[in-house]
């Protein structure tokens, strides 16, 4: 059976940004899985029911988390966000986890997820981290711009098969303080930025803060998507649906 997976998403997605949303539906589709969109619902009491029907929650990119939710307040470098949806993802991140479901959070949806576990992000990379790399590329989406060094024996590892990769960069924040269960995978070269962090031991969350869904026919995109996917698989065969 196809697992399916819920791609949490936003109202905004639709616009000029809409291409985004296709690539995950493709890279979802393309490992074996189902997607369906879900978009921020109001009622919190309507969130179990959507998980009841997910085998799977990937967590896309997007905004910036409102720093209330990790207990700061805004500095200048903040950029837009959405109020409506950061409540949703959180509190469906933080539901998804208490059922130990598949979660992947890419970019923002690795942010989302580390503060729905209670940990906290750099609101401004180069205003946070002196001698940064430019992690908000102009080069295309495609095309990987730097670096990172994966931590050996850790579940990214085993994903990627690979101890350094390149990756796409297109946030300007990051992760600064790990959340709850949840380890630091990935570091970029050179600064230090938090690139992957991942569920302790068998949990089984992945966050990349790179577009593995954006870059070209890469065989270290297809493998987290793969990994997702029949983790998912196995989650949903296991009777918790
Ligand atoms: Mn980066």
């Amino acid at each position: 059976m196809k697992p399916i997976i819920g791609i949490a998403s936003s109202y905004k997605m639709g616009g000029k940004k809409g291409g985004r949303l296709e690539s995950y539906v493709k890279a979802v589709e393309a490992a074996g899985g189902i997607p369906i969109i879900l978009v921020p619902l109001g009622e919190a009491g309507n969130l179990d029911l959507q998980l009841n029907i997910l085998a799977g929650l990937l967590l896309t990119g997007g905004g910036d988390i409102d720093p209330l939710h990790y207990g700061e307040e805004p500095q200048q470098c903040l950029g837009t966000i959405e109020p409506a949806r950061d409540r949703y993802e959180l509190c469906l991140t933080q539901l998804a986890a208490e059922r130990k479901m598949p979660i992947l959070g890419v970019c923002r949806g690795m942010q989302v997820l580390n503060v729905a576990l209670g940990g906290s992000l750099h609101q401004d990379i180069s205003t946070a981290i002196k001698g940064a790399l430019k992690h908000r590329q102009e080069a295309p989406v495609w095309y990987p711009t730097h670096s990172i060094r994966i931590g050996e024996g850790s579940k990214t590892h085993k994903i990627l098969g690979a101890k350094s990769i390149r990756v796409n960069s297109l946030h300007h924040q990051a992760v600064d303080r790990a959340g709850e269960n949840l380890i630091i995978a990935a570091k970029s070269k050179g600064d230090g930025v938090v690139e992957a962090i991942e569920g302790k031991g068998n949990l089984p969350y992945l966050g990349v803060q790179w577009h593995p869904e954006a870059l070209q026919a890469n065989d270290f995109s297809t493998a987290i998507f793969r990994w997702f996917v029949s983790t998912a698989r196995e989650y949903g065969q296991k009777g918790t649906l």
